[in-house]
């Protein structure tokens, strides 16, 4: 049987979802910009995936700059606001996704700003006082996400988004862990950008929005036809975005706490020597992030693999890099306890049943591959 534990790196895509990329696909094939019937019909499709879109989340339709995801989403934001900006601080806390850390780290190299790291507390949760200590008047840029995407923590962007407005300096929220795993109002939050990503909540991959906040003065991202308000030069990819659209019309929080809990109970019953990572702050309901001391993650995520369990070890979005979690070692956790975690991230099919049978199947791998090690 296989059992796909992986929501944090794709959801699966919901059939609305599919539904509404195929009508928009086949249906409003013309391009939006176009003044004849083809191109205003692709347009209509456009603009009402986008009111959809801008009432979920509160915010004004405008404001919104499709991308083809997170990253992009990210990435647009960070070369907006720093390419503009006088020679300063940024600062930025050390648990960003790589598309935040990455960037930020290449601008500011590149453009000769001053990058401020900060660390999060052992238990994952930024410290807004922490964080917003760093902030002065030579801040030309703040970024602290939502929700990490390894731990699932959730971080106080209220407060650092409030912080930031008050010293007026720009400030992203990267709300891609967030949405559909909590209550969120990006409207009421007011940060000058929010990223958000369409597969994460079982719409289609390679979709995201940047939602820019209005008056914000922003950098071109890409010159052309002028498309998105003259943001991101680029014919609309009009199905992806009605598939986003869709999925956040159907979208039920992945209220998954009783089977993460019970997964969690099960797991330090069985191994004691677990240690479960964030679990005494407040975490989006469908992350367990865990260290098996002794156990290499990779080998461990190899054997789920094989008995049919798909499995994040570190961050799934850079597996395939041998380096440690930089969540983890930002908490504190050691290179090696590093190499040795996991991250299981449930979705809402998921039953009490998924969770134990994990926690089993763990069982019988630690003593296997102990028993192979002679230990
Ligand atoms: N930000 C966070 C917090 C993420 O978890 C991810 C992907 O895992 C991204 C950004 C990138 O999103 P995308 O895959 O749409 O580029």
């Amino acid at each position: 049987m296989q059992r796909y534990l992986d929501y944090n790196a794709t959801c699966p895509t919901l059939d609305v979802a599919l539904d509404a990329m195929h009508e928009a696909a086949k249906h409003a094939s013309g391009n939006p910009s176009s003044m004849h019937w083809a191109g205003r019909s692709a347009r209509r499709v456009l603009d009402d995936a986008r009111d959809k879109i801008a009432d979920y989340l509160n915010v004004e339709s405008g404001s919104l700059v499709f991308t083809s995801g997170g990253t992009e989403a990210n990435n647009m934001a960070i070369f907006g606001c720093l390419s503009m900006a006088k020679k300063g601080k940024v600062v930025v806390s050390a648990i960003e996704h790589p598309s935040v850390l990455q960037t930020i780290t290449y601008w500011c190299e590149r453009l000769g700003h001053e990058l401020h790291l900060v660390r999060p507390q052992k238990n994952g949760q930024m410290n807004a006082d922490t964080f917003c200590g760093q902030l002065d008047e030579n801040t030309v840029m703040a970024s602290l996400m939502w929700a990490n995407n390894e731990s699932g923590v959730i971080q106080p962007v209220q407060q650092v988004v409030q912080a930031c407005n008050k010293l007026s300096i720009p400030v992203l929220v990267d709300g891609v862990q967030a949405l559909g795993k909590i209550k969120l109002d990006a409207g009421e939050l007011g940060a000058d950008f929010i990223s958000f990503s369409a597969h994460k909540i079982g719409g289609p991959k390679g979709v995201g929005v940047l939602v820019v906040r209005r008056g914000v003065q922003c950098e071109t991202w890409a010159l052309g036809g002028g498309q998105e308000r003259g943001r991101r030069s680029g014919t609309e990819n009009v199905p992806g975005v009605a598939g986003f659209a869709a999925a956040l019309g159907v979208l039920n929080y992945m209220d998954t706490e009783a089977v993460r809990d019970s997964f969690e109970e099960k797991l330090l019953a069985s191994m004691p020597d677990v240690t479960i990572h964030g679990s005494d702050v407040e975490r989006v309901a469908n992350t367990s992030m865990f260290t098996v001391p002794g156990m290499d993650g990779e080998t461990l995520l190899m054997q789920l693999d094989l008995a049919g369990f798909a499995v994040a070890s570190g961050s799934a979005c850079s597996s395939g890099k041998r380096e440690p979690s930089h969540v983890l070692q930002a908490m504190g956790v050691d290179a090696h306890a590093s190499r040795s975690s996991l991250r299981v991230s449930f979705g809402l099919e998921h039953t009490e049943n998924d969770a134990l049978a994990l926690v089993d199947e763990l069982v019988r791998i630690r003593g296997l591959l102990k028993h192979m090690a002679g230990l």
